[in-house]
């Protein structure tokens, strides 16, 4: 075989094991045996730079920096959808459809995925685009990072692929990739993501793709859009879409007859859904007939033809026991909820966010109070209610925090400011941990061998009290931290001479 033809056969190879792997979930090859290939591909690409191929299985691993997302028209507007909580939400809406369509009318069901928007674009059966929606009508330029998630189909297979097409789906992050990335930032002792969604949307807009390539993302396709498609009805265009491909067109989707059938979807899958791997907050429903959908058209923001149905958040009462305070990096205080352990969705849960003193006063929330717990998409869930009948008799109104939990400051609160702040930024130990922290974390000053965990052991220790005392340690002052070796130690103190330099930068100042 010649070079090229063995480049040929190893990424036909690596795309089909990729597709087994991520979008059929049944691989068909260890992964040992995948990276091997994977590097033979990478050796044979190297050597031979005049078969470059931006479809190639290797540029899954990315390594392109993106400093700027260049912002791009949508050719087609992504709209968004209207909401309906009811079954008489639906009806309403079925009503209004049939005054315009005469005859039968078919829907199709979809699960409504909690990630980000997105659109991909091909051409001659090879990805070329994804933009992010954005305000509907342009969003930002994100290929490099969308090419590294495995289950973005980089080219396309069948004869009847379009010559040009777009399709709109979810990227989203699924809950087991999710608790790993937190988990490593326990690790790290850095601060929680909040939920999947946020974290997807946030890899999107990472600059280096080689990081993106790191985070367990998953694409979920749900929308053809372009000229003269082959296809006359929504459900069709999932099952071409997964033919053309394996683009993950989500096998939840369901072609139903009536408003009742939808109804019956949405009873399963208000339940069904805790078993999924992804975090799911409603079903679309949309009219089957591209001809009926067409007939139906849009309004100013939404197409007629389409209706989002939110589920009801799960919502448990417990008790309040104790209110405290987090003091967050840059001083602002977090009023948090320590409650009776009580299972919401699956999960135990002994704390809730209470945002902010306003939230407590408007909700008047007591320690002792029988609250009501709510668990959307966020790891931390809210209290939205107090079941005043519950109240015990000798409850007094809560009394905000007056000082700092960690260093006993007064507590300042600017007008206008929702939050109160402790205001002595020098010596708060969160606020000069949390600081030293994101100085060395920025990308200029990407120092060595110094995590969160080191800044903390440092600060605690009393070694240092701002960035700039880090330039005056010594290997024989770190020495004795807690799991701090000899060549741990120099490793620390030589990164940190190295960027030495930087330290007038005014990159820096904050
Ligand atoms: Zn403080």
């Amino acid at each position: 075989m010649s070079p090229k033809e063995q480049i040929q056969s190893l990424r036909g190879e690596l795309r089909e094991h990729n597709y087994n792997y991520y979008v059929n979930d049944n691989p068909t090859i260890s992964d040992f045996e995948f990276d091997k290939k994977l590097e033979q591909l990478k050796t044979l690409e190297a050597a031979h730079p005049e078969f470059y191929d931006a479809t190639s299985p290797s540029v899954r691993v990315g390594g392109e920096v993106t400093k700027n997302f260049n912002t791009v028209k949508h050719i087609n507007r992504m709209y968004s959808l209207d909401n309906s909580y009811s079954i008489e939400d639906l009806r309403d809406w079925e009503t209004r459809i049939k005054k315009i369509i005469d005859g039968d009318i078919q829907y199709t069901c979809e699960l409504k995925y909690d990630g980000a928007s997105i659109s991909l674009h091909y051409a001659n059966g090879k990805f070329v685009q994804a933009v992010t929606r954005g305000d509907g009508n342009q969003g930002d330029e994100v290929t490099a990072n969308v090419r590294t998630i495995k289950s973005v189909p980089l080219q396309l297979k069948g004869d009847d692929v379009p010559d040009k097409f777009e399709i709109r789906g979810e990227i989203v992050l699924p809950w087991d990739g999710f608790h790993k990335m937190n988990e490593e930032r326990v690790e790290q002792g850095l601060d929680l993501y909040r939920n999947p969604r946020n974290t997807a949307s946030g890899s999107l807009k990472l600059q280096d793709s080689a990081e993106v390539a790191k985070r367990p993302l998953d694409c979920l396709l749900y929308q053809l859009a372009g000229e003269n498609l082959p296809v006359k009805s929504q459900f069709d265009s999932l099952t071409l879409a997964r033919k053309w491909g394996g683009f993950k067109a989500p096998q939840e989707s369901k072609l139903v007859n009536s408003i009742k059938e939808v109804f019956e979807y949405i009873n399963h899958w208000d339940v069904a859904r805790k078993e999924l791997p992804y975090e799911t907050d409603g079903v679309v429903i949309k009219v089957n007939s591209l001809d009926q959908q067409d007939e139906l058209g849009f309004t100013a923001k939404a197409p007629k033809w389409a209706m989002a149905y939110k589920f009801a958040a799960e919502q448990v009462s417990t008790r309040l026991e104790e209110i405290t305070y987090q003091v967050g990096r840059t001083g602002s205080i977090t009023p948090v909820a320590n409650l009776e352990a009580v299972e919401i969705s699956g999960t135990t849960v002994r704390r809730a966010s209470l945002h902010n003193a306003d939230q407590i006063e408007k909700l008047d929330i007591r320690v002792g109070d029988e609250v009501y717990v709510e668990k959307g998409g966020e790891i931390i869930p809210k209290i939205v209610a107090v079941d005043l009948s519950k109240r015990p008799e000798n409850s007094t109104p809560t009394v905000y925090a007056t000082h700092c939990p960690e260093c006993n400051t007064a507590l300042v609160r600017t007008e206008g400011d929702a939050k109160h702040y402790c205001p002595n930024d020098m010596a708060c130990p969160p606020q000069v941990k949390g600081r030293i922290e994101h100085f060395i974390s920025r990308k200029a000053m990407d120092i060595d061998g110094i995590g969160a965990e080191t800044v903390g052991q440092l600060v605690d220790a009393g070694l240092i009290h701002n960035y700039a005392d880090l330039y005056d340690l010594t290997v024989e002052q770190v020495l004795p931290l807690e799991r701090m070796a000899q060549k741990s130690a120099e490793n620390m103190i030589n990164g940190i001479k190295l960027v030495n330099k930087c330290l007038l930068n005014v990159c820096c100042s904050d």
